[in-house]
């Protein structure tokens, strides 16, 4: 695609020859459950993890777009990994650079960023997903420190996170959205995490974490008090983005896998791929993968050059993202018939780890309604 640079070219590179060594050999032990914590690391120091930041935090200085271009390579691969990755660089290690204290910005992003140490975005409660400004876990002040208590859900990372980016409430419940204050919390003997069996983007460390009793100060606070939905919106926002770009990784590994087991696989005399209705299947597959790597490398360049309508793109990126990722891998699976249903495909994990994506970071339901919000907005 022309909006790419010969500099964004040379990521894609090198971001392919880490995937290929040491991302897809690990892919399936990431599945069954083994959280890659090393690939983290590895990332970190080639300053791919969290690379939008500067390089004195541990970032690359890179635009938004060199980001999402690690991240659809690693989807490719590993939408666990790419998962993990999004959740650490977007949603906290870049999260706090711009909105944490000097402490969290000096001391804890660069950890984030090198990959030394994992962090959890802790949001959703049994309670509430959807419905994230009714939460319940509460923080009151006693004494001069905040005491946490509650239960959060769903949490990637959560089983192995050093940090948490933690909301929760700080005045009433009637207040909703508007009495909710972000913490960072370190893990300690207070906070309990039990692990949660997922379907798909299995590997994710995905948890529940129990607060109890837990202590912090007010440098803990990120942001203001009562100002935790800015720092939520402003991870999720990005968050949304990336997720569309998982959508795209997914998708278009499925059209390639397809696409090459078509030409070889034979059936009445010839390959599959010269039947028109396998054809037609191939080229619907391409023309979508198309369509969405051109919405999402035009969205992320909307996030560089401050444009207003940004917000509003990446919900259209989430929506369309995780919608092509399941619509292009299931006809891939059927592509592949009774291979494309078996644990030796690649195409199998590939169609689990789509779904996650039409449920996280905000079900396609929420995504539609806050389209509908941010659209009325601008048509007049
Ligand atoms: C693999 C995975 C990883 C996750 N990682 C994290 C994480 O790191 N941090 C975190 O905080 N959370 C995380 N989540 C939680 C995720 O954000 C929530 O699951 C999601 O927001 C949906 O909330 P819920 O599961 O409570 O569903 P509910 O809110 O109970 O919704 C159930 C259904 O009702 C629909 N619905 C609800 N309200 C409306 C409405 N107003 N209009 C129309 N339809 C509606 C929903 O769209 C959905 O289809 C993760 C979830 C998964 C599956």
């Amino acid at each position: 695609m022309n909006v790419l640079s010969e500099e964004h070219k040379l990521t894609i590179k090198a971001i392919r020859e880490f995937v290929d060594q040491y991302v897809r050999p690990k892919a399936r032990s990431i599945d069954k459950g083994e959280y890659p914590r090393q690939l983290l690391r590895q990332l970190g120091k080639m300053n791919l993890l969290a690379s939008t930041l500067p390089q004195d935090v541990g970032g690359a200085g890179a635009d938004t777009l060199t980001h999402i271009l690690i991240v659809e390579e690693l989807a490719r691969a590993s939408p666990s990994l790419a998962t993990i990755m999004e959740v650490q660089s977007s949603m906290l290690a870049e999260n706090l650079y711009h909105n944490g204290n000097k402490v969290h910005r000096e001391e804890v992003v660069p950890k984030l960023a090198s990959g030394e140490a994992v962090g959890a975005f802790t949001l959703s409660e049994p309670c509430c997903g959807s419905d994230a400004a009714a939460i319940v876990t509460r923080a009151e002040k006693r004494g001069g420190e905040w005491v946490i208590n509650g239960t959060k859900t769903w949490i990637t990372s959560g089983l192995y996170a050093d940090y948490f980016l933690l909301f929760a409430r700080t005045g009433s419940l009637e207040a909703r959205h508007k009495a909710i204050t972000a913490f960072l919390l370190r893990r300690s003997n207070c906070i309990e995490t039990t692990p949660i069996e997922v379907m798909g983007v299995r590997g994710t460390g995905t948890a529940e974490v129990k607060l109890n009793d837990c202590r912090a100060g007010d440098d803990d606070v990120v942001g203001e008090v009562n100002g935790g939905w800015k720092i939520a919106m402003w991870g999720i926002n990005m968050g949304r983005l990336n997720v569309g770009t998982i959508g795209l990784g997914i998708a278009e590994e499925a059209f390639y896998e397809a696409y090459s087991y078509a030409k070889k696989r034979v059936a009445f005399g010839k390959t599959i791929a010269e039947f028109q209705v396998i054809q037609h299947y191939l080229a619907e597959m391409y023309a979508r993968v198309e369509m969405l790597r051109s919405f999402i490398y035009s969205t992320a360049k909307m996030k560089d050059s401050g444009d207003p309508n940004f917000p509003l793109y990446a919900q259209v990126a989430k929506l369309m993202g995780s919608r092509t990722a399941v619509d292009v891998v299931r006809l891939a699976v059927q592509i592949q018939g009774g291979y494309g249903y078996s644990k030796d495909s690649h195409l199998e994990m590939l169609y689990r780890d789509a779904k996650a994506t039409e449920i996280y970071e905000g079900a396609n339901e929420i995504i539609l309604n806050t389209i509908y919000k941010f659209m009325r907005e601008k048509i007049a």
